[in-house]
């Protein structure tokens, strides 16, 4: 049997939203439990992609079903298209399986012309109405079928209030919204140089294709791409008989929510509008009543809404968002959905919805979308103060959060200004590992260019901090130290507010408010945390950011990067000799300052873990990202090392690498200079021994992690140096102390021959950044030159960097994984980088038997969340 592309409203359900789009299987649903759905068809999401597979076309066998079904609709509702008795009117909806708010558009009175105009005047005794409708169709036709301009209809609508003296849509009469009817035609006739269309299957097609092609219109797409919405899904169309709100005083139309979306309480939410139509509640053309009105004037219309509301929510056990029709105080039902809430009213809810007994905890914890925490746990603008800010611009919200403050544009200046006490805004053309400090002591960050993977949104997000990135409205004079945005000059000291989810970017102070975590989000995380077998752990370089990871749940660290610690003002000179040291004994002197200080970073760290494992990472990233750049930090290097400046710079020169990320770094760094090797193990071990004899009750095991190893005999012989030295130092110190030498997975090679890395490795960090680069071999600050376009010709719809790509580089995850534990069966196993906190990458490492995931420590509650989500998906398959 060929494919069934339409479904009559009886006979689809709420599970096939798949095929039906979230909109047409809930009206389905609806029909099915008997509530008074007004009726019609829908058009499956395979339609549209059988549209598109045909070269944006309906073909001949779709077309033919479309039109059986109208027939179908005909007979079901005793009216029909284009008759002089009783003719059909119909919206054409769209309804993608993720509901896509104010995607896609909607037309209502489809099936009007001039005869059938006439003719529902007639009947109805109520030109007024049928005349509304007609302008109302014509307009929405024209700006979504034809994408003739909104504006140009609303103008002919302005005007003929002011001829008429009268300020309300509803003070037009019958005869004047003729004559709008009339000039709309007019105006469809000069920008498109055809007829309106008359024949009302012609309107049907029309209105089709038109939803058909809005599923790739440039907001859709960016929509889908922000919300890991595949574009294969496409969008399902749905057909109804209308239900008329518009046809007097005893009617209407409402939105409503059966909670408070924004707070959770558990009560009627909604507004009503009387002889309105459509979007008219929500577009503002009047004032719509809060819906206890709607209790007084509409009492029996009211009263079978609160009966369709309780219904609902028994049946759907979740809170719901309806779209309804009162025609003649008759109620229709046109839309219900699971609302879109805030995160705290999702959490409230899935409390209340557990303590009433509608769900229980697996079901609480399966309904909160993971990545919504993340507005919870950062500073937040007053409300009220907000709504009185002027927005200036806007740009990517790369990092969320509320940031205020006085503008400076260099991280020195953000570091001096916040140490006496200003709150400050960090204004740069693009950052870079030098503005770590700065950027710290920044309330928040605003980037001229960049994008979600930029240095400054990824290491925002990493520290929590507010950033905004890519503004290329900024006119930027950094060398003035000044910008131009929005018309108005910003200097150095002059305030300004930022939105890291939304990208808006304020004029002045706005207020922040600090987070808190309520009751119902600790309830609602230790609920996660029974269901979940992956352990979540975090990327922390400091004690600072690793006491609040521990603070939002982390069970260890899976990444401490160690060479973050070395820009630090006070510790960048030694690292800087170590480099331009000649000779062993020299780079050993250097060393040997640094090596305090590691380990005093290392016991900072051990405490604010807990007892907690924690991973170190040694040296990494290539030298040169650590060696001077201004001339008279090189003298002073100089004069430090007792060199002249021409040897230091001769030596910064033979630093230079064609291809840094692929050069002289990770482990090849020890195998050069394996005295670096043995210092960082030194204050490993003496700071595990330190704080072992701190805290008797604690079982310390250091980790040690080696980087960008590819070939197991590299991993050997820095693990020989690593095992020598530490062995030698619990030797001297009298101690007994397990320590594992594991490695990071981020070269495709170490993937491929995991078998024999695992021979070494005592565990595997899955290291995603780089493995994703080299994977793809593009990198990942360059790549946004160029991902747009891949994104605009459907060759990626994500960001490789932010969503782990399961199919390449998570086969080699998989891969890894399964030969590592063939050679070594109790081999620990872990992934970190910034896929560890997406949930769609965290659900992958639980399906391929990772034990942990480390993500940033803002991060922590979301993957813990998304882990928990995995195993309950997993349970129920
Ligand atoms: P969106 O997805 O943007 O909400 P909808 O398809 O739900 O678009 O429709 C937009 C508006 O038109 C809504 O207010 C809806 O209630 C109204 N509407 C849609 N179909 C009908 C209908 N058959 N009768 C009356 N109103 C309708
Ligand atoms: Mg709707
Ligand atoms: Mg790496």
């Amino acid at each position: 049997m060929s494919k069934k592309y339409c479904y009559l409203f009886t006979e689809g359900n709420a599970n096939m939203r798949e095929l039906l789009g979230g909109k047409g299987a809930n009206l389905a649903e609806m029909t099915n439990i008997g509530l008074p759905v007004p009726q019609g068809f829908t058009i499956t999401t395979e339609a549209c992609t059988q549209y598109y597979e045909d070269g944006q076309k309906i073909n001949d066998g779709i077309f033919a079903e479309i039109m059986e079904y109208i027939e179908k609709m005909e007979s079901i509702t005793g009216k029909k298209f284009g008759d002089h008795e009783n003719p059909l009117l119909v919206s054409v909806r769209s309804g993608a399986r993720a509901s896509m708010p104010g995607m896609m558009d909607t037309i209502l009175n489809l099936g009007l012309n001039e005869d059938v105009v006439d003719v529902i005047a007639k009947k109805s005794n109520n030109p007024r109405w049928a005349w509304d409708c007609y302008r109302r169709f014509i307009q929405m036709y024209s700006d979504v079928v034809m994408e003739v301009g909104k504006k140009y209809f609303e103008q002919l609508i302005d005007e003929m209030k002011e001829k008429k003296g009268v300020t309300q849509d509803v003070d037009l009469t019958a005869e004047d919204l003729k004559e709008l009817a009339m000039q709309f035609k007019a105006e469809y006739k000069s920008k498109i140089g055809q007829e309106f269309p008359a024949d009302p299957k012609e309107q049907l097609m029309g209105a089709i294709k038109a939803v058909f092609r809005s599923w790739d219109n440039p907001r859709a797409n960016v929509y889908r791409r922000d919300n890991d919405i595949p574009y294969s899904w496409g969008t399902a169309v749905n057909v109804q008989s209308m239900a008329f709100g518009n046809m007097g005083d005893d009617c209407g139309t409402g939105v409503a929510f059966t909670r408070n979306p924004a707070t959770g309480e558990k009560k009627l939410f909604g507004e009503f509008l009387t002889n309105a139509q459509g979007e008219d509640v929500v577009a503002g053309v009047r004032t719509p009543m809060p819906i206890a009105e709607m209790a007084e004037k509409f009492p029996e219309a009211f009263q079978q809404f609160e009966g369709v509301c309780k219904t609902l929510e028994d049946h759907y056990h979740d809170m719901q968002d309806m779209e309804f029709t009162v025609e003649h105080g008759k109620l229709y039902m046109l839309q219900t959905r699971n609302g879109k809430r805030t995160p705290a009213a999702a959490l409230k809810i899935a409390c209340d919805l557990v303590d009433e007994g509608m769900i229980d905890e697996k079901q609480a914890v399966a309904m909160i979308e993971p990545r919504s925490l993340d507005t919870l746990l950062h500073p937040q603008f007053d409300a009220e103060a907000l709504k009185k800010a002027a927005i200036i611009g806007k740009a990517l919200g790369a990092s969320p959060g509320a940031a205020s403050g006085k503008i400076v544009f260099s991280a020195e200046d953000a570091k001096e200004w916040a140490e006496r006490g200003e709150k400050v805004v960090l204004v740069r053309l693009e950052t870079s590992p030098e503005d770590i400090e700065g950027m710290k002591a920044a309330q928040g960050i605003l980037t001229v260019r960049g994008g979600m993977t930029s240095h400054a949104a990824v290491v925002a997000r990493g520290m929590g901090k507010c950033c905004v990135s890519g503004c290329g409205d900024i006119k930027m004079d950094e060398e003035n130290k000044k910008f131009e945005l929005s018309g108005k000059t910003y200097r150095e000291g002059d305030w300004i507010s930022l939105n890291g989810s939304t990208g808006n970017i304020y004029d002045g102070a706005v207020p922040t408010t600090d987070a808190v975590i309520g009751g119902e989000f600790g309830r609602v995380m230790g609920w996660a945390d029974q269901f979940r077998r992956l352990k979540v752990r975090t990327n922390a370089d400091t004690p600072h950011d690793a006491a609040q990871a521990r603070k939002f749940g982390a069970q260890g660290i899976g990444l401490c990067r160690t060479e973050h610690m070395f820009f630090n003002e006070d510790r960048i000179p030694a690292i800087r000799r170590m480099i331009c040291s000649d000779t062993v004994e020299e780079r050993e002197a250097a060393l040997a300052v640094l090596e305090p200080m590691q380990q005093s970073d290392f016991e900072g760290i051990y405490e604010a873990m807990e007892g907690c494992p924690v991973t170190i990472r040694f040296l990494d990233p290539p030298l040169h990202e650590f060696v001077p750049t201004e001339e008279a930090d090189i003298e002073l290097l100089a004069k430090d090392m007792g060199k002249s400046v021409a040897e230091i710079k001769a030596i910064i020169a033979s630093l230079h690498e064609f291809n840094p990320m692929m050069g002289h770094r990770g482990c090849r760094l020890a195998v050069t200079f394996p005295e670096i090797a043995v210092m960082q193990t030194r204050a490993v071990i003496r700071a595990a021994i330190n704080v072992q004899k701190r805290h008797p009750d604690w079982n310390m095991v250091p980790e040690i992690m080696i980087p960008l190893v590819g070939e197991v005999k590299e991993l050997k012989y820095v693990k020989s140096v690593v095992v020598k030295t530490a062995d030698e130092e619990l030797a001297a110190a009298g101690m007994k102390m397990k320590y594992l030498v594991g490695t990071m997975i981020e070269i495709p090679r170490a993937a491929l021959t995991a078998d024999d890395i695992a021979k070494e490795a005592e565990f595997f960090s899955f290291g995603t950044n780089d493995l994703t680069q080299m994977t793809f071999g593009f990198s990942r600050d360059d790549a946004g030159k160029f991902l747009g376009a891949y994104y605009d010709k459907k060759i990626y719809e994500n960001d490789p960097f932010a969503k782990l790509d399961q199919v390449g580089v998570g086969k080699l995850v998989e891969m890894a994984a399964k030969l590592g534990r063939a050679t070594r069966p109790d081999l620990h196993l872990g992934i970190c980088g910034e896929h560890g906190g997406d949930p769609s990458s965290v659900e992958f490492c639980h399906r391929v038997g990772l034990d942990y995931v480390s993500c940033s420590p803002f991060r922590v509650p979301i993957a813990r969340l998304a882990a928990a989500q995995a195993a309950i998906k997993e349970q129920r398959q």
